[in-house]
């Protein structure tokens, strides 16, 4: 991903920070020097930083609470990434049964109830228990605490926000957690893709809710976590239609003919000759009986404007294919073709047909119309 830093690697996931997150420490620094005057603005800005990195910290461990219990069931996880909104774990699918979704889920927010926890013993070690039942309890003992910028100060803001955190990915709108865990619940009962369209419509409700709300107290950040939700909603319900249509599909059945292949020493002009009488989302581009790659159509075109139709199909085409076999199941393709967007179906060493994103997409237009249009297995 670009204009991301690897920081480090748990349990083969990477842990990346988006360069924009910069922006969040630089604020923070900001406000922390702001908010002390003379001798003392570098203590302000050292507290701000230490509570915006101790945060994110809590934020990471968040992320990584999903991804080690989806690891258990078996997703692979692809990496973490931290933006200036929060933590992303990106998953290659859901995990098979809505009970493992929910557990898978729970681990976020739980993470944060167990840091929580362990910020309020220290805290109960640190000031005894009844002054920490005041601080808690008293609104203004609270900010007169926070406002002393002390290691205790510190402590009781990361115990507030954690708890924060836990409640805030509660709140049911998908796709944050909450609306997960709704879908999860639905989809014991009811089918999966159903159980989806309820919960991201759900999830749209309150984001616009969220929205109207924080547009009207001027809070521009959550009007922003409200637009972002309710964008991401829609994605995910688009996911959910697409996956639940191919259930039961294979690739043979969605795979298109080979249809005419290229050499890598034709050009782009008679490759666009044959694509304009025999078109594909794809053609094979074999040297010599062996295979050396695919040209897209959508690559065609743009080569042809970039290199005009004297250059060589050989330089424009995209070598790194994935191989899928006939008999595997259609649903799992979506995220395979996320990095190669064409693939070749090799049946006993042999290509037998070509399947691109297009493809998948044009099929599950259809069959969001006319389901029976494909016999299932
Ligand atoms: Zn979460």
């Amino acid at each position: 991903m670009f204009w991301s830093l690897k920081l480090l690697t748990v349990r083969g996931i990477p842990i990346r920070v988006h360069a924009s997150f910069l922006l969040v420490l630089f604020y923070a620094a900001y406000i922390g020097f702001s908010s002390r005057t003379g001798a003392g603005w570098s203590r302000g800005v050292i507290f701000m930083v230490a509570f915006i990195l101790l945060l994110f910290l809590c934020v990471v461990m968040h992320e990584l609470g999903h991804s080690l219990v989806a690891q258990l069931f078996g997703v692979k996880v692809q990496d973490i990434t931290l933006w200036p909104i929060g933590g992303v774990a990106r998953m290659t699918r859901l995990p098979e049964r809505p009970y493992q979704e929910f557990l898978m889920t729970a681990a976020g927010p739980a993470t944060n109830v167990l840091l929580a926890i362990f910020l309020g013993i220290l805290a109960l070690v640190i000031i005894g228990p009844q002054q920490l039942l005041d601080v808690l309890l008293s609104p203004w003992l609270l900010n007169v605490t926070l406002a002393e910028m002390s290691g205790l100060s510190l402590l009781l803001l990361l115990l507030v926000n954690n708890v924060i955190l836990a409640l805030f990915n509660l709140i049911p709108a998908f796709p944050m957690d909450g609306g997960r865990l709704l879908r999860s619940f639905l989809a014991a009962l009811i089918p999966f893709g159903r159980a989806t369209a309820i919960a991201s419509v759900v999830g749209q409700v309150i984001a616009v809710i969220m929205t109207t709300l924080a547009l009207l107290t001027g809070n521009f950040t959550l009007a922003l976590v409200g637009a972002f939700v309710f964008i991401a909603a829609l994605g995910e319900r688009r996911q959910a239609t697409i996956h639940a249509n191919f259930q039961g599909l294979r690739v043979r059945q969605a795979m298109q003919s080979i249809g005419p292949r290229l050499h890598p020493l034709q050009t782009l002009g008679e490759a666009a000759s044959l694509a304009a009488t025999s078109p594909q989302a794809a053609y094979l581009v074999v040297d010599g009986g062996r295979l050396a790659g695919a040209l897209l159509r959508s690559d065609l075109l743009a080569a042809l404007r970039r290199a005009g139709p004297a250059a060589r199909v050989g330089q424009h085409v995209r070598r790194n294919v994935a191989q899928l076999a006939p008999d595997e199941p259609l649903e799992r393709l979506q995220e395979r073709l996320d990095d190669s967007p064409a693939a070749v179906v090799v049946e006993a060493g042999q290509v037998i047909g070509v399947i691109t994103q297009g493809d998948l997409v044009h099929l599950a237009e259809l069959l969001a119309v006319h389901a029976e249009a494909l016999p299932r297995g």
